[in-house]
């Protein structure tokens, strides 16, 4: 699944679909990520949540919105498709932690969508949403290899626990307790501490710790980290990214004497105990 040739601020769909009609809600969305991201900033202490990204599959706005706007809140990084296909181009072109997919959808419903997706080897966890009365859906559903349904109408609290559930049943991507070299990030207290002593972390420090340390020995460029810590609609990438980078250095490398992020010169950032060079 490749995603080299993804320009920040630009979703690949764009260019993809330069015929297509979808402008609007795509400028609309990069306004939303706009406003999240300068939200994020503004208030990032206060989101004590790991940032994650989910894509949404939703074609009824105010439902779409509403989810959107509460995981926002939760911290994760969200995305949206308004029916079947423009869920398969997000798929295409981004690397999801979680699909939350509507199964009442135009162009193509969500059962198929999921089936596709799983046809094609993707094996991010997905959560269902069906009608109350539709057993036959949720049956449809398990069975295109979705891996949860709720019932719709949901109280938002608990599909956050779904999806909290979700990612701890996905061991590849998630285990409990990271470490590299003496840095230990425990992920189900939100910890990190070096040689036995806490750091303190913003939610944005901790996610791209995170991203870091799932990927060790790896360089991660500047454009992966955006995508995955940050939607992808937001122009000034490289110096947002920087920044965190130097305030989480300040923290977990610069009172000890192994330093453990590294610089790769023209090519990003990696965490590892092997010295760069
Ligand atoms: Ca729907």
């Amino acid at each position: 699944m490749g995603t080299g040739g993804l320009q920040c601020g630009r979703p690949l769909t764009i260019q993809r679909e330069a015929t297509s009609p979808k402008v609007a809600p795509l400028s609309l969305r990069g306004v939303n990520a706009l406003l999240m991201l300068v939200c994020y900033t503004a208030f990032e202490g206060l989101f004590p949540e790991i940032v994650m990204r989910v894509l949404v599959v939703e074609d009824e706005r105010r439902i779409a919105d509403f989810i959107s706007r509460g995981l926002s809140e939760q911290g994760y990084a969200v995305d949206v498709a308004y029916d079947g296909d423009e869920a398969l181009q997000w798929v295409d072109v981004a690397q999801f932690d979680l699909i939350v997919l509507d199964v009442m959808l135009p162009v193509r419903d969500g059962v198929e969508v999921c089936r596709t997706l799983r046809e094609r080897g993707l094996r991010t966890p997905i959560l269902m949403l069906t009608a109350r009365d539709a057993v036959e859906d949720r049956v449809r559903g398990l069975d295109s290899g979705a891996d949860d349904y709720l019932v719709k109408p949901f109280a938002f609290a608990e599909l956050l626990a779904r999806l909290r559930a979700l990612t701890r049943r996905e061991p590849a991507v998630l285990g409990t307790v990271l470490r590299v070299d003496d840095l230990v990030l425990d992920t189900r207290t939100r910890e990190a501490s070096r040689q036995r002593m806490s750091l303190e972390l913003t939610s944005k420090e901790y996610a791209l710790l995170e991203y870091l340390m799932r990927h060790p020995n790896q360089v991660l460029t500047r454009t992966m980290i955006a995508e995955h810590v940050w939607n992808y609609d937001f122009d000034n990438a490289t110096n947002v990214i920087d920044v965190h980078i130097r305030n989480l250095r300040r923290k977990i490398d610069e009172p000890f004497p192994t330093k453990l992020i590294q610089t790769v010169r023209g090519a990003g950032y990696r965490i590892s105990v092997r010295q760069s060079g």
